[in-house]
């Protein structure tokens, strides 16, 4: 596996056939817990309900990136290369086989939660990592990897071209005005209400002013945070009712489509001081923690980062309105 890096636009491509880095894949699922030969744990919250834990961490069966070595960054003319370095990892959100975000407890939810600021807070420990991406595919359209209920959790040694442009924007925003942009468009959209789904005490979920896809909607927390683990360490119950209003969203879109992306987006690791890049500077300030989902619908949707403009066919608007009268639990009208 290698790292290339497009000149153009500044985005790393992972390129190569995977290497089994653990064990290979089992006929039986290996994320259960009575898997005969379950994958190499890496950190377990204690059990809320059913099981003897109620979510955890294990290395990645066919891990894209390994954590061993440095990234040899080096130059192969004008183009840039590195080694596939960082840290792939599986988080388990449910010992149960038939425990989804949507369908298991909000205590629950909320252990998986803290689970995954837990990995964040710990791999951002590591130097040689700049960023730690936190995400789901869920569906045939997605690119589901495996049936147990799991979400994944990269390290890298770059920052995602995603996040790097939400990082310039909103450091330019903060340059101007001195107000971070995230709070600045929770603020118009609390008055507007247009485009809110749903309130549940710090948490808000709405539909962006310029979705990509339809039914696009983000889950901000109202108090300003540029990093997801540190709102987690902030009070106890920090995440609670992100886990509910995270578990009732899911359910309105699954009304909609049983095919999703989500992901987190939370600061860089700011311990990595780049000499090229000087993001971290106003970061605490000018960046805000979020989680973005994003709906599949069809087929074609599958290539998003192809696209050269997106595409919506559903407006913001429309898309808040059938959402906030969408079901907010689990309904088995779909199959
Ligand atoms: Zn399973
Ligand atoms: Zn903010
Ligand atoms: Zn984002």
């Amino acid at each position: 596996m290698e790292l290339r890096k497009d000149p153009i636009t500044r985005s790393w491509v992972i390129t190569g056939e995977r290497t089994p880095g653990g064990r290979n894949p089992q006929q039986v699922c290996p994320f259960c817990p009575e898997s005969p030969q379950p994958p190499q744990v890496i950190s377990s919250m204690a059990s809320v309900s059913y099981g003897p834990w109620s979510a955890r961490a294990v290395v990645h069966p066919l891990p894209l990136y390994h954590v061993e070595g440095d990234p040899g960054r080096r130059g192969l003319g004008l183009y840039d290369v590195m080694h596939s370095v960082g840290a792939h990892e599986v988080v388990v959100e449910n010992p149960r086989h038939d425990r989804q975000l949507w369908n298991a407890s909000e205590a629950e939810i909320e252990q998986f939660l803290l689970l995954c600021a837990q990995r964040v807070e710990d791999l951002k420990k590591d130097h040689r990592f700049k960023y730690v991406s936190i995400f789901k595919d869920f569906g045939s359209l997605s690119g589901q990897e495996f049936d147990h209920p799991t979400s994944q959790i990269v390290a890298t040694t770059f920052v995602p071209r995603r996040v790097l442009y939400e990082l310039r924007s909103a450091r330019e925003h903060f340059a101007q005005k001195e107000r971070c942009v995230f709070c600045d468009i929770l603020t118009q959209e609390m008055q507007q209400r247009d485009r809110i789904v749903e309130i549940r005490g710090d948490y808000v979920a709405c539909c962006p002013f310029a979705s990509r896809a339809p039914y696009e909607t983000w889950i901000l927390p109202v108090t300003h945070n540029a990093n997801f683990e540190n709102t987690a360490r902030s009070t106890p119950g920090a995440l609670r009712d992100c886990a509910g209003l995270l578990r009732r969203m899911l359910n309105r879109i699954r009304s909609i489509t049983d095919s999703f992306h989500l992901v987190f987006h939370t600061a860089p690791n700011t311990q990595h001081q780049s000499k090229v890049l000087n993001y971290w500077r106003t970061i605490q300030d000018d960046y805000h923690w979020h989680i973005e989902i994003l709906p599949i619908l069809q087929e074609r949707q599958k290539s998003y980062s192809f696209k050269e403009t997106y595409r919506s066919a559903v407006l913001p608007e429309e898309a808040a309105l059938r959402l906030r009268e969408a079901p907010t639990e689990e309904t088995h009208t779909r199959s």
